[in-house]
């Protein structure tokens, strides 16, 4: 599968795994476990999640599914920003290593901007990596202009990710911020790829859909892992789903598949602000 190079040299397979609203409950969960189990063995093995996920009990299900395959997962959660600052963001790490059952996150994010001040939120970070809890750091829904403000504080240079709002209906970020991110060589984590099911019907993506004998869902997956330096984290809490999304990493799109999706989903014109869920 493609990968995508992260700033420690270290390569992680661009298609990963999302797990926002993972049923938490009965056979949905026993479903959703076994999907990202399924991920893994099909080589998905970014994992995303965050402490907001079901205040933690996403991440719990997620320390159920990597049970024993800890080595095989390029893990990565996210603290509240409220919880960004040197003595609550040590406490909110601690509780998600806990409950995600290992002793290290590779990747961990602040969730998205907020008021605590972004210099003792990067100290933070770097202490926690020293401590070895977490292998590296990033930001996510920053826009680029603050990412770029984010890059110029004492650590900010060692931002490893920022993970936004991307997929075909939501470009706005090719307009500055993805632009950034390569510049700076730092990957980015494209969210809600499949824009949870809105646009996978539009005909653009069906015509082109029906020419590799896929689906809008794979199409919009095979088009993002296309763009350089990006990663796509889908949420499949269902193993159809999973081996569907998997088989995207597949597809190679043609020049004429590339131009048929922009005149159905331009490209932005000019600067517009970062799309957020
Ligand atoms: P998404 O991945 O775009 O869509 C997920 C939805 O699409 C689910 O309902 C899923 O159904 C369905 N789906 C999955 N594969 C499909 C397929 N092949 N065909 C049709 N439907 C399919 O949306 P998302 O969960 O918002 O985003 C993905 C991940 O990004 C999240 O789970 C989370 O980890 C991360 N995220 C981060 C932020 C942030 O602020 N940093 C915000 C939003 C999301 P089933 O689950 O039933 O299979």
């Amino acid at each position: 599968m493609k990968t995508v190079e992260f700033p420690s040299g270290r390569r992680v397979p661009a298609l990963g795994q999302g797990t926002w609203n993972l049923a938490q409950v009965g056979a949905g969960r026993a479903e959703a476990i076994a999907s990202l189990r399924l991920g893994l063995d099909l080589g998905m093995t970014a994992i995303d999640t965050a402490e907001m996920y079901g205040e933690g009990a996403v991440e719990s299900i997620v320390g159920e599914a990597i049970r024993g395959r800890r080595e095989e997962v390029f893990l990565v959660s996210k603290c509240y920003p409220q919880n960004a600052s040197r003595r609550r963001m040590e406490e909110a790490c601690a509780r998600s290593l806990e409950r995600l059952r290992t002793d290290r996150l590779d990747l961990y994010l602040l969730h998205w901007p907020g008021s605590v001040p972004i210099d003792e939120t990067l100290e933070t970070f770097l202490r926690l990596r020293e401590q070895g809890k977490i292998l590296a750091f990033g930001i996510s829904n920053f826009d680029a202009r603050g990412a770029g403000r984010v890059w110029s504080r004492p650590g900010g240079s060692a931002l490893a990710t920022d993970q936004v709002l991307y997929n075909l209906s939501e470009r706005g970020i090719e307009w500055d911020l993805l632009p950034w991110c390569r510049e700076h060589g730092v990957p980015l984590m494209a969210y809600t790829p499949l824009g949870q099911g809105a646009f996978l019907k539009t005909p653009a993506l069906q015509r082109v859909a029906r020419r590799h004998a896929a689906t809008g869902a794979q199409i919009a997956l095979a088009w993002l892992l296309s763009r350089d330096g990006v990663m796509a984290i889908p949420k499949a809490g269902r193993t159809a789903h999973l081996r569907e999304n998997r088989h995207a990493a597949d597809l190679t799109l043609t020049a004429a598949d590339l131009a048929e999706l922009d005149a159905a989903f331009p490209p932005p014109s000019g600067p517009s602000p970062l799309a957020m869920l």
